[in-house]
């Protein structure tokens, strides 16, 4: 299995699985040309698109693929189908589908939207805007409870797992986590490598799950420094971890 990270729009990504005997399946296609030029740019043709929400910037390109490729299996969460109309086939949490011969889980992680999901097969998930570098998505749909307990499930993955994300946020996300705990090491640190790779071009993802465990505020509620943040946002000492994740999600939201 071979991931290959596509760049679209302005700071999406998706991502192309492919096989070892050249089956492509997309996540989240954004838009379909990027989609297509890496694709033939190989001679390969796309058998699956996989869909972890119903955002436009996730979704844009599948009406266009599907013109390009014809018969292509659109896999996504079964509470998805209203909003995303090309779904071909779909999942509740925890079922698998097959994808040539390799078992991949489908992950219901609302919070960003009511019917998000991740995929993940063999160390690697795929988890839209639930996570992202360093940081989460809003809350569009969802209440801090679900968010926060949606990325409970991804931090308690394999510290090894590979994290995909959507968008290209760790910069700004390393940045506020500094401001959140000013005395985490693991993120001045992290925030001085980011910056390298940004400076040359480079992309920030995947994640692993251990990288984020030691440097994504939204994955350490629980640490007496977040806390005393959202204390200080509050006024007054947070009742439980789920107000501390919203005050940081709301700090987060007007930061910038
Ligand atoms: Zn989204």
């Amino acid at each position: 299995m071979h991931i290959i990270t596509i760049e679209c729009l302005y700071d999406n990504y998706s991502y192309l699985i492919l096989t070892e005997d050249g089956k492509a399946a997309v996540v989240d296609p954004s838009e379909a040309w990027p989609v297509i030029k890496t694709l033939s740019e190989r001679n390969l043709s796309l058998r699956a698109i996989w869909c972890t929400h119903h955002h436009h910037d996730h979704i844009g390109g599948i009406a266009d693929l599907l013109d390009e490729y014809g018969d292509v299996r659109v896999i996504g969460f079964a509470g998805a189908r209203a909003a995303i109309n090309a779904l071909s086939e779909v999942y509740e949490d925890g079922q698998q589908f097959d994808w040539d011969g390799i078992a991949v889980a489908v992950m219901h992680l609302p919070g960003h939207t009511e019917t998000g999901i991740a995929f993940s097969f063999a160390g690697h998930i795929f988890v839209g805007d639930t996570l992202f570098g360093a940081g989460c998505g809003r809350l569009f749909e969802g209440t801090p409870a679900q968010m926060d307990n949606s990325l409970q499930r991804i931090a308690a993955l394999d510290e090894q797992t590979n994290i995909y994300f959507g968008h290209e946020y760790t910069m700004v996300n390393l940045r506020f986590a500094g401001q959140v705990e000013p005395a985490n090491e693991a993120i001045s640190h992290r925030l001085h490598e980011v910056a390298g790779l940004r400076d040359k071009g480079l992309l920030t993802t995947p994640t692993t799950v251990a990288l984020e465990l030691r440097t994504n505020p939204f994955l350490r509620v629980d640490q007496p420094a977040v806390i005393a943040f959202a204390a200080h946002r509050l006024g007054r000492q947070p009742r439980d971890r789920v107000e501390v994740f919203g005050a940081i999600r709301e700090a987060r939201n007007s930061f910038s």
